[in-house]
């Protein structure tokens, strides 16, 4: 039987552009719980089905908090699928999979690759979650997948920290991986193109259709032992289409894990 909990993490304090994730979580679910859609996911698991518990939304006044939140549901020895939030909560989320997973495996997939030293004077922006995982060792590889906006500081910051990334100029999604480790996926909604994904405050274009994110997901040969969905903006969404796509990589995503 599976053993997941799903959290929801109402924070967008660390966006650097437009506020709105925060209210993501609970219309993330409101998708999923449309009657719009079944519960299985394409490979037949059901999004619902036992050992699969919703630990509900969090409200977040202090950031550091969410390790604490998360290291809790992690407790039982279970899984943990956490809706954000922006993409600032992957750094303190991480921090408590890496308490219990000393070899963890990271697979991001977004537009940008979140490397900053700082951003605009924060170290804790949602622009550098993952130059604070691999400073801390929190994680054995970063593969992140989806990027294009690498400018010369983030080059230079992923070649410091090793790590591998599948831009989308010639993208070829059959090299990324195999992963040994346990592996946690983090999905920032952007990496996805806007034309699928216009929930998102930063709209890149030239990325992911819904179908290349699925496949992949779908194709990883690794145990997921946790992932995140993030920045997911409604202010931006045009008629719920980006909640119904986060719902629907929702149960793609519990289908794996
Ligand atoms: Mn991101
Ligand atoms: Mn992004």
């Amino acid at each position: 039987m599976k053993n997941i909990t799903i959290q929801g993490i109402n924070w967008d304090e660390k966006s650097s552009y437009q506020r709105g994730p925060a209210k993501a979580p609970q219309l993330i679910r409101a998708a999923l719980h449309s009657g719009s859609m079944n519960m299985y996911s394409e490979l037949g698991a059901r999004a619902d089905e036992e050992g699969i518990k919703d630990a509900g939304d969090f409200d977040i006044d202090d950031y550091f908090s969410i390790e604490g939140i998360t290291a809790k549901h992690l407790q039982d020895g279970g899984k943990v699928l956490t809706l954000g939030g922006d993409h600032s909560i992957a750094y303190q989320v991480i921090k408590a999979f890496a308490g219990r997973y000393p070899k963890l495996d990271i697979l991001q997939i977004d537009a940008h690759a979140d490397l900053y030293d700082n951003f605009e004077g924060d170290k804790f922006s949602h622009a550098c979650p993952f130059a604070r995982i691999m400073e801390e060792g929190l994680a054995v590889r970063l593969v992140q997948v989806g990027i294009r906006t690498l400018n010369p500081h983030q080059s230079a910051q992923a070649e410091r920290f090793g790590v591998e990334v599948h831009g989308m100029r010639n993208l070829d999604l059959s090299k990324v991986g195999p992963f040994k480790n346990p592996l946690y996926l983090s999905l920032d909604l952007d990496g996805i193109d806007p034309a699928f994904a216009p929930g998102v405050s930063h709209h890149e274009p030239g990325g992911l259709s819904s179908r290349q994110v699925i496949s992949l997901i779908q194709n990883l040969d690794a145990e997921i032992v946790g992932a995140d969905i993030v920045e997911y903006n409604p202010d931006r969404d045009y008629k719920g289409m980006t909640a119904f796509l986060a719902a629907k990589l929702m149960k793609e995503v519990l289908g794996k894990m």
